[in-house]
């Protein structure tokens, strides 16, 4: 297959652009596109073929359901099949936005784009060019992370290209994403609302909407073998190619610890990187050092992380060691992503 790529400005729309997108989604095909959370891999979430689709496209197990992607508040009534007080709430202060909620599904929404559940994930997302797109396709985008399967998240369209050139329609390319980690997803099918996985809304923003909101036990955790409530924190995912390892511990000690290893690493011709917080970075010795942000700024370091471990790739980094971040906040999304592309490899100094 062709994929068509077109770039697009957020602040000045090509209105013939997004028509043609538009159109190859109401024909059952693929567009990616840019999200500020992370580039999604769009189709009609309405049609059982196109969700299809966009599992080969990525190489995605067949069970882990897709988000629904709307731009108007009023969407939502089609597709779930109650909607809640709070979930009302929710998405009078956080929609648009980097929050997704699950509810009940309505019979429309397939059970290809659900992974077979009876629930529904949705999302309103604010970058104006993923809104346009979603109104020119017929309201209803079902939309992962438009990466292969396993690999980090897509923050920039070259990253879309290295992984989905030749297995979709069309790649839009709007820029940088703007916070660089996947939505907050907060289950509300229950009786009280859940976080399934962490992001850019933090537990503490959404209670002060809802009080009574509930973490998954597992989300710092190695996954455990109950069936997970959101089926995609599951799988391995966001791995880089290298070995990555995160180091925690007394900040001194994990520097001297990453040098050590660090110098093995030399010693056998391999390629070592590091990610490390601005004040700390230039303490290393690597053939690559990526700071991802000011210790205290868990925005930056969200916004770069997945980044860093697309470039680590791009230079061929064979091992890589992290240290470790607070998991206060936006940090709690942060380890989560770190610690799973680690493979919960984890070095206490
Ligand atoms: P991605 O769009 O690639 O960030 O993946 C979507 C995430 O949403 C995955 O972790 C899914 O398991 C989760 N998800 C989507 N729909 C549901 C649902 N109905 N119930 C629970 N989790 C869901
Ligand atoms: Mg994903």
């Amino acid at each position: 297959m062709k994929t068509e790529i077109e770039q697009i400005h957020e602040e000045n729309i090509d209105q013939s652009v997004i028509d043609r997108a538009g159109e190859i989604i109401q024909n059952g095909g693929l567009v990616a596109f840019p999200t500020e959370t992370v580039y999604g891999l769009g189709g009609d979430a309405l049609n059982e073929a196109s969700s299809g689709k966009i599992y080969a496209a990525k190489g995605r197990p067949s069970d882990n359901p897709l988000i629904v992607h709307i731009a108007e508040i009023d969407s939502l009534a089609r597709i779930a099949a109650k909607i809640p007080e709070k979930a009302v709430a929710l998405a009078e202060r956080f929609w648009p936005g980097p929050l997704t909620m699950i509810f009940e599904k309505a019979e429309c929404v397939p059970d290809a784009t659900t992974g077979g559940l009876g629930t529904v994930a949705v999302r309103m997302p604010s970058n104006k060019i993923a809104r346009a797109l979603i109104r020119a396709s017929g309201g209803y985008v079902a939309a992962p992370s438009a990466n292969l399967s396993g690999r980090p998240s897509p923050t920039q369209a070259k990253y879309v290209i290295q992984d989905l050139d030749g297995r979709v329609d069309m790649i839009l390319d709007g820029g940088a994403s703007e916070i660089g980690l996947e939505s907050t997803i907060i289950d509300l099918s229950g009786e009280n609302p859940v976080i399934l996985r962490p992001g850019s809304i933090t537990e503490e923003m959404l209670k002060e909407v809802v009080e009574d909101v509930g973490m998954d036990p597992g989300i710092l955790g190695e996954e455990s073998n109950e069936a997970p409530k959101a089926p995609g924190m599951k799988y391995r995912h966001y791995a880089p190619l290298g070995n990555l390892a995160v180091v925690e511990g007394r900040q001194d000690q994990v520097a001297a610890y990453i040098n050590g290893r660090l110098k093995e690493c030399r010693e056998q011709g391999k390629k070592c990187g590091v990610i490390a917080a601005d004040e700390t970075a230039a303490g290393y010795l690597a053939d690559s050092v990526k700071r991802v942000g000011k210790r205290e700024d868990e925005c930056a370091i969200a916004k770069h992380l997945f980044q860093v471990l697309r470039e680590f790739d791009d230079e061929g980094i064979q091992v890589i060691y992290a240290e470790s971040f607070d998991s206060k906040g936006v940090g709690l999304a942060v380890m989560n992503r770190l610690l799973k592309a680690a493979g919960h490899q984890v070095i206490t100094v």
